[in-house]
């Protein structure tokens, strides 16, 4: 699983959709979901 973000439409989008906003020009950011013990510590501090 993994969330993405589109900067220039403020919302949080699936990874599908991640691949069109860029294609539209937007800025995306990209989170990867926290897999193991210490990426949950990182994630919920
Ligand atoms: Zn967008």
């Amino acid at each position: 699983m993994a969330t993405w973000y589109c900067k220039d439409c403020s919302e949080y989008i699936d990874e599908r959709m991640a691949s069109w906003h860029e294609s539209q020009g937007h800025a995306v950011l990209g989170y990867r979901a926290p897999k193991s013990m210490e990426d949950r510590h990182l994630w919920s501090s």
